[in-house]
């Protein structure tokens, strides 16, 4: 056991609400996913209270070596500017990266331009590109449908492969662009697929979990009826049904990579 803040190699779950509801009435936090990777930290959709769930759980943004956006939307993007501000602590000691696709920097920019000369660069996420930060590399391999432009992430470090399925509806090109992956974290707003809405549902991620076949597969960013479900429930029933390993991720929940180990 380590007490090292935050642990080697490691994903910390600053949230787990998704979309409006959750979101705005904050029945779970909303801060986004804080990677430590190969000595390397990320901050990933640093949505609202991004600021408030990391210092109280004293994790240090002048550490930070980058911050990526998935897209724009709020839940996921709304602290960036503070977090930011933090990373680089006030603009004094420059330096960090900021990724995000090009429809969150262009015509309504999620970040302030007067701190955009705090970083040391920003880079534009597009599809089937790869991307390094410090001993970090990590590719999107492919854009999401969802209302604002939007990319998964998948990164490759301590020899495991890990995703983030960040918001999207479900379609066939996703089991191409994740195959591989040790660990999948499914943004799962939905119990049930919903024309109109394009995010992930519970269906989706069983069928996604059975096609994938992580070794782990974590359930995150739920929206109120996955929450009224109860998470920690349905990850259970997905154990059940797929055979794989499903974690529903909890506010403050320490993903450490060497866990597959045990789980392999
Ligand atoms: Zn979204």
């Amino acid at each position: 056991m380590t007490t090292q803040i935050p642990p080697p190699n490691s994903i910390t779950f600053l949230g787990t609400a998704g979309a409006r509801f959750m979101v705005s009435k904050q029945l779970t936090a909303s801060g986004g996913m804080w990677l430590n990777l190969e000595d390397t930290q990320i901050l990933v959709d640093p949505g609202p209270g991004s600021i408030v769930q990391s210092t109280k759980r004293k994790l240090r943004a002048e550490k930070l070596s980058a911050i990526i956006l998935s897209h724009r939307h709020l839940d996921h993007s709304a602290d960036v500017n503070i977090m930011v501000e933090a990373m680089t602590q006030g603009g004094f000691r420059p330096h960090g990266r900021l990724f995000a696709p090009s429809d969150a920097l262009e015509t309504e920019p999620v970040i302030y331009s007067y701190l955009r000369k705090f970083l040391e660069g920003i880079e534009v996420l597009a599809e089937g590109k790869s991307y390094s930060v410090g001993n970090v590399s990590f590719a999107t391999p492919i854009r999401h449908i969802h209302q604002a432009e939007t990319y998964g992430l998948l990164f490759n470090a301590t020899g495991h492969k890990f995703a983030y399925i960040a918001d999207t509806r479900y379609f066939e090109g996703l089991r191409k662009a994740y195959a591989g992956s040790d660990v999948i974290i499914i943004n799962v707003v939905l119990l049930e697929p919903k024309a109109g809405l394009d995010h992930l549902s519970v269906v989706d991620a069983a069928r996604l979990i059975t096609e994938l076949k992580p070794k782990v597969a974590i359930l995150t960013h739920y929206g109120m009826h996955v929450w009224q479900a109860k998470p920690w429930e349905i990850a259970e029933r997905l154990t059940q049904e797929t055979g794989i390993t499903v974690r529903a991720a909890y506010d403050g929940m320490k993903f450490e990579l060497a866990q597959l180990e045990s789980n392999g």
